[in-house]
């Protein structure tokens, strides 16, 4: 945290952070794997690229370079011994000066927190497919906030729609974006596969450009799959023959029904499972055509001891960003 390596109770921040009262903070969700050469971080320096321009969207001035925060990502894994699967948030936040909306003097901080974590949803949910429901609060419009930057007063919108699809009984929420198409999971992109064809949307439906949908973009067109990039209704998604999320949170995860409809056949994905597979080789570091995806966090070996103490029950029962 703002570059030392604190202890989990000691990584504070005081109640007047103008980022606790206005959601002026900007941050990243990020994958590292056990591979058989140590853990590897997925896709690190796209994450990096995207952090550094949710800044420059908010004229955030970032104290430290892609190369510092790579090198203290690294750290934080390391330091937490963290050999296996887990997930890593980097948070930038203005902290304490004055309450004011525009008087820019407030502290940039920086944090980077990491914990062990495996999949998000069950064994069944993951081979069955997840329950979702359409939320009935749109997606903000890319001209009322810079939709393709990863910012946390953004997240109010993914929360409401996170609480409604909860309250359906539902697994996730499916946001519309104004124009009544689709937009985006709270956390997650959304595929279709119709007829063979995979189709997705972009950042014209107002849609954080995910970087698991990128890489399943990249597999997809390396599989020899016709990809389209378009404006998705809820009735593409009502007759699709596979519909999937794409999210470092989720990975990839099918969805089996919307708002009750069942998508093509239960447990009948094909063209997902194929690109989950070729994803689950990649992220694992078994696919060489793969490994600039990776970056290998050097030793772990570290015997100190972790400086994360908690459960990490405690921090994995929500839905991250
Ligand atoms: N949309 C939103 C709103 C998100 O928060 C996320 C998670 N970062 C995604 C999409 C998926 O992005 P990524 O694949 O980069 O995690």
């Amino acid at each position: 945290m703002n570059g030392q390596l604190v202890a989990w109770e000691n990584a504070t921040t005081h109640v007047s952070a103008h980022a606790l009262h206005y959601g002026t903070g900007i941050f990243e969700g990020i994958r590292s794997y056990e591979t058989a050469h140590g853990p590897c971080i997925f896709r690190l320096d796209a994450h990096l690229n995207r952090f550094v321009e949710s800044a420059a969207a908010y004229e955030m001035p970032l104290p430290y370079s892609q190369q510092t925060l790579s090198e203290a990502v690294c750290q934080v894994i390391k330091a937490n011994l963290l050999q296996g699967n887990s997930y890593i948030r980097l948070l930038s936040w203005y902290g304490s000066h004055d309450m004011g909306i525009t008087s820019r003097r407030w502290p940039v901080e920086t944090a980077i927190i990491a914990w062990p974590w495996g999949i998000l949803f069950g064994d069944d949910r993951s081979r069955y497919g997840i329950r979702v429901s359409i939320c009935p609060w749109r997606k903000i419009h890319f001209s009322m906030l810079p939709t393709s930057a990863k910012a946390c007063g953004q997240y109010l919108s993914s929360l409401l729609a996170a609480q409604y699809a909860l309250k359906q009984g539902c697994d996730e929420a499916l946001l519309l974006d104004a124009s009544g198409n689709i937009a985006e999971g709270p956390a997650e992109n959304i595929f279709l596969v119709k007829d063979g064809r995979l189709v997705t949307n972009d950042e014209s439906s107002s849609i954080l450009l995910g970087i698991t949908r990128e890489s399943v973009l990249s597999i997809a067109q390396n599989l020899g799959l016709s990809v389209e990039v378009r404006h998705l209704t809820p009735e593409d998604l009502f007759h699709a023959d596979e519909a999937f999320f794409t999210g470092t949170a989720v990975e990839i995860v099918s969805i089996r029904e919307v708002d009750g409809k069942l998508i093509g056949t239960p447990g009948c994905h094909p063209v997902t499972d194929q690109i989950h597979g070729v994803f689950n080789r990649i992220t694992a570091g078994l696919d060489t055509a793969y490994r600039h995806w990776l970056k290998l966090v050097p030793a772990v070996e570290d015997s100190r001891a972790a400086v994360f103490p908690i459960e990490p029950a405690a921090v994995t029962a929500e839905t991250a960003g």
